[in-house]
């Protein structure tokens, strides 16, 4: 996770895109970030007017782009800043940067040492009849680590809260078990850490920077990459935590039979231990996490409005957190409880219209976007105009429309999965490095 500082920094940038010249000097560049707390982010602003306006006209693009950059955002606050306080923003040369920035922020709760966000545990962690195995599986883990289930492993859709779930595994333990050292990352980490040493001729250091680990928990190994040589460290990673009865979980939005380019060692190592899903979220299920996300809120909603929402929204947990962040924010704002109509009105402005949404429709989008022909995205030509906006859809359609990569290849002009999942990945690591790039696959998703 990048800081908070560039975390804003960012989304600067994004909000220049989306607001006049004029307004953004007048209303954004004199705001300030001031902190953050329990994923709640303070701006700090110069008075009333400004709140006005920004609350009026950006606030939930502001907390949309945030989210985008830190999904640990839940919510956007405005403060008023008295005079002397401004006066030290105007005097800094870079106005948005405040000097607190430099305080640590614990990086949204996440420990430098073991990449354990404290915020996911199983305290807040809401159980269902859709996670319920998954959770009896993930809190046995947790109390007897090594011994009963190895690896376990889960899996399931977007925003079901698998890596909360896993994350929860590895801050019970290093609580009640202050000997073991626990560290989380994702696969993808651990591939390009593999490849950094690799290039950096640290091999060997790579080897024993993890295994003096006693418990590792990985996230998302749907990416892991086809390279052998990754594959085959990772193996004998396993292989030796395994023997050692050092606990590993996992976590994957599929099973691990149908990972592609997924060696069969690999797969039947998975195997050995428990795998488990977290399935569609069910009505009673939505409506319990609707409820306990207003608790930090301090807002209750009452039971019809609960039971609306809960018929309205997505099977994503995190587009439920967003919602309710919104929700809670107008209730704030309004100092009352939101009828069914104003809560009605946040719906349609705030659901993306994601599964409406058809191939076609996105293609059209992003050929928009990039002003070339729809039908060169179907086609076999490598012209550069075109290769990067195809890469582009290729990249949206699995991350934000979660299909599977053979299915974007049979949509697009019949290609084979394992460019789709070239294209994705690729543009996946560019949009790190490549600013452009990033702005301009967020404003794609603001026009879908
Ligand atoms: P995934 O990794 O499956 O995409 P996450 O674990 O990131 O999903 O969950 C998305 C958001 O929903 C997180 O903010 C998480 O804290 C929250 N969340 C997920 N599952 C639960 C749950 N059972 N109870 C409460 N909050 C949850
Ligand atoms: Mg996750």
């Amino acid at each position: 996770m990048n800081d908070l500082s560039q975390t804003w920094q960012s989304a600067l940038i994004e909000i220049q895109s989306l607001v006049s010249p004029a307004n953004y000097s007048t209303w954004v560049k004199t705001t300030r970030l001031i902190k953050e707390e329990e994923g709640v982010i303070y701006l700090g602003v110069p008075n009333e007017f400004t709140r006005e306006w920004l609350f009026k006209k950006c606030h939930n693009s502001i907390l949309r782009i945030l989210r985008q950059l830190n999904e640990g955002v839940r919510a956007l606050e405005y403060v008023v800043l008295k005079d002397e306080e401004q006066k030290a923003v105007n005097s800094k040369k870079q106005a948005f940067v405040a000097p607190t920035m430099s305080m640590p922020l614990e990086n949204f709760y996440v420990s430098k040492e073991d990449n354990l966000n404290s915020r996911y545990t199983f305290d807040n962690f809401v159980v269902g009849p859709f996670n319920e195995l998954a959770h009896a599986a993930a809190i046995t883990v947790a109390k007897t680590p090594g011994l009963a289930y190895n690896p376990l492993f889960v899996y399931g859709g977007t925003g079901r809260g698998k890596t909360h779930l896993i994350q929860a595994v590895g801050n019970k333990i290093k609580h009640d078990f202050p000997n073991k050292k626990v560290f989380y990352l994702t696969a993808e980490r651990f591939g390009s850490d593999f490849f950094d040493s690799l290039q950096n001729n640290k091999a060997q250091q790579f080897k024993e920077k993890y295994r003096k680990y006693d418990v590792i928990v990985m996230d998302d190994v749907q990416f892991f990459s086809s390279k052998q040589k990754f594959q085959e460290e990772f193996f004998h990673l396993f292989n030796t935590f395994y023997d050692t009865s050092r606990q590993l979980v996992f976590s994957a939005d599929r099973h691990p039979n149908i990972i592609p380019e997924l060696e069969d060692r690999i797969r039947s190592r998975f195997n050995q231990g428990m795998i488990i899903d977290i399935s569609e979220l069910d009505k009673e299920s939505r409506m319990a996490i609707v409820r306990a996300k207003c608790t930090p809120h301090n807002i209750s909603l009452d039971d019809g409005l609960v039971d609306f929402i809960a018929d309205e929204i997505e099977d994503n947990i995190r587009e439920i957190e967003g919602i309710v962040n919104v929700i809670a924010h107008n209730t704030l704002h309004r100092g009352r409880m939101l009828n069914l109509n104003e809560v009605k009105v946040i719906l349609k402005n705030n659901i993306k219209p994601k599964k409406m949404l058809s191939v076609k429709e996105i293609v059209k989008t992003v050929c928009g976007f990039y002003n070339i022909e729809e039908d060169s995205i179907y086609s076999k030509t490598r012209r550069k105009e075109v290769v990067k906006p195809r890469q582009v859809i290729m990249y949206i359609l699995r991350e934000d429309f979660n299909i599977s990569f053979p299915s974007i290849g049979d949509k697009l002009g019949g290609r084979d999965h394992t460019t789709i999942i070239h294209s994705y990945e690729k543009i996946r690591s560019d949009i790190k490095n490549n600013q452009l790039l990033s702005q301009e696959i967020s404003q794609i998703r603001t026009m879908l």
